[in-house]
């Protein structure tokens, strides 16, 4: 037997108990004949004692003893006579009588520790040991617990767990496919799933009319801060549902959530914003709503007094930051350096204080009278204190500079706490998204996106003005999941493809096997899809998806623990009959 207990379960109840247990060691410190060493597993830290000269100490010796050895440690439990309340064993030790080493270990590049000196690319070649440290293996048990819930709750709920394949069809769905050779079928090529929308789709034509996976997903994209090229989605499709069917069974599973893994109570229904509702008043389709200071356009009352940043400009919003008057010069020049940046965009910044008079005093004083500026603190409820920030310019631009400076202020003044949690459901998407370079429509969600049942008729006369049936669930500035109602009529999935630039042969070549199932009595159905990495991290209080995968890609997509991608052998070439091109 290796071990009686764990290391992390001895408590003042089991002092006398012979025990046995087995681990990595944490730490050894010498003390003149009595050696401490802390013994380390999944489940915690137990300290051991050994005492040189103790006759009961049969076996082993603690110098031949290194970090992250493999021990097991046979003894007997005492009280510890200097407690460690950190740790919930920490009112015992292990008194050793022997001591076997399982197997040595190598120095580690960094240490164990929750604080480690390892840095992130050393961390990850070395992914088995940052694994072992408290920080990482947390994440890993919380994402363990919230699959474990998501499960419990859909299965309570009717919904069928059925996996899908990995080894598909190339297909136009949004981002780049990863593709796999074949080498049965020479020049033939499968392509990894971006995400099971067909396959769920085809699921309900076959009467499964709940079904869930929790899927690996696989995306060419390029490379960005926090994307990983395979993550994986709390993937669900349902048949006989409308719109708020959805969102009432999503609502029901983000509460249970809540609920069971972060012990949070939301009695409410989540908010339910118009995407344009949430572009005008947040300039984001994924509004930070822990806290307010929505946008004002200011234009009506700005435009037209000379000056000329304003009166050239497109659209002049402003927020108001509460209590932020007191700013100091240096403060502000702060924020003007920020919204200047070229990932924020803005050409400069414009304030107005109010005094705890009530008087506006701005930057652009000369071109405003007084009751102009009273005017614009009133349409932007501004009280004395308060600051009132502008910017000015094209409308999307100067939207989404200033949707990057609200949540600049947010986090200046302590708005964005990870404890706090804001859904909201993000309705009313545009169907389609007119690509300028491409010349042509793309579909904002995907092509299967039914339209808004009152917008049908705009196909033929305003296919831009169409809403989609579609939603995103939003919490705390992030997009957590996102799904619709689809098309589920042969004819009108046939227009939505021509909509898309689609001849009727691409269509049929690249979706044929859809419209086809649809001659055999498609039901009527929608579905959703959750991030299931991202919701982890939100739950986590983390901002990157990355320590809640066992084994993720770096920011260049490579696994620098496997080494991978990495070349091929010739054979393997030959077999494929595939020639690399020399680099360019
Ligand atoms: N397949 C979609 C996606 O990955 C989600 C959905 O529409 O259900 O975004």
């Amino acid at each position: 037997m290796y071990r009686t207990h764990t290391c992390g379960e001895l408590r003042i109840g089991n002092v006398g108990n012979s025990v046995v247990l087995s681990g990595w060691v944490q730490r050894i410190r010498n003390l003149g004949g009595m050696t401490f060493i802390d013994i380390r597993d999944r489940y915690g830290i137990t300290q051991v004692v050994v005492d040189e000269h103790s006759d009961k100490l049969v076996h082993g010796t603690v110098e031949e003893l290194g970090r992250e050895y493999v021990v097991q440690i046979h003894g007997t439990v005492i009280e510890r006579s200097s407690k460690n309340t950190k740790i919930p064993t920490g009112e015992v030790e292990v008194h050793a009588e022997n001591i076997v080493v399982l197997n040595t270990s190598e120095l580690p590049p960094f240490t164990i520790e929750d604080d480690t000196d390892g840095g992130d690319e050393l961390r990850m070649k070395y992914r088995y040991l940052d694994l072992r440290r408290n920080p990482v293996k947390n994440a890993l048990v919380l994402r363990h617990q919230i699959a474990q819930e998501v499960r419990r709750y859909l299965d309570g709920d009717g919904f069928l767990e059925v996996e899908t394949p990995f080894l598909i069809k190339s297909t136009p769905e949004g981002a780049r496919d990863f593709v796999v050779p074949s080498r049965v079928h020479h020049g033939e090529f499968y392509a990894l799933p971006q995400s099971p929308q067909t396959f769920k789709q085809l699921l309900m034509v076959a009467g499964f009319d709940r079904y869930f996976q929790i899927v690996k997903c696989f995306r060419d994209e390029d490379l960005r801060a926090d994307r990983q090229p395979e993550f994986t989605q709390i993937d669900c499709e349902m048949s006989f549902v409308e719109r708020d069917d959805v969102l009432n069974v999503f609502e029901g599973l983000t509460k249970h959530l809540f609920r069971k893994v972060k012990g949070l109570n939301f009695d409410e229904p989540f908010v339910r914003m118009p995407y344009h509702e949430a572009m005008s008043k947040y300039g984001s389709d994924k509004p930070d709503l822990r806290f307010g200071m929505p946008f004002v356009d200011l234009s009506a009352v700005v435009k037209g007094k000379g000056f000329g940043v304003f009166d050239s400009a497109e659209y002049v919003g402003g927020i108001c930051a509460t209590g932020c008057a007191s700013y100091t010069r240096k403060q502000l020049d702060e924020l003007t350096d920020f919204v200047k940046r070229p990932q924020v965009g803005a050409s400069g910044l414009v304030y107005a204080r109010v005094g705890d008079d009530g008087v506006v005093k701005s930057t652009v004083d000369k071109f405003y009278t007084p009751e102009d500026l009273q005017a614009v603190a009133q349409m932007m409820d501004a009280k004395p204190g308060d600051l009132i920030l502008i910017l000015a310019g094209g409308l999307k631009k100067t939207l989404s500079a200033l949707c990057e400076l609200r949540l600049e202020m947010g986090s200046r003044l302590g708005l964005r706490s990870k404890d706090v949690f804001a859904p909201l459901w993000v309705v009313d998407f545009p169907l389609l998204e007119w690509d300028d370079e491409a010349a042509r429509f793309f579909a904002m969600h995907h092509p299967f996106t039914s339209p808004n049942p009152e917008d049908i008729a705009l196909f033929d006369s305003d296919p831009g003005a169409m809403r989609a049936n579609a939603y995103d669930l939003v919490i705390n500035g992030v997009e957590i999941g996102g799904g619709s109602i689809r098309i589920f009529d042969r004819e009108l999935q046939q227009r939505m493809f021509k909509a898309l630039g689609f001849t009727s042969e691409e269509a049929e070549k690249q979706f044929g096997f859809l419209l086809n199932a649809f001659k055999y009595g498609a039901p009527p159905h929608g579905g959703i899809a959750f991030g299931f990495d991202r919701l982890c991290s939100l739950f986590g209080g983390a901002d990157s998806i990355r320590d809640y995968i066992a084994f993720p890609k770096n920011n260049a997509a490579r696994d620098v623990m496997i080494d991978s991608p990495s070349a091929i052998r010739p054979e393997q070439l030959d077999e494929l009959s595939i020639n690399i091109k020399p680099e360019a």
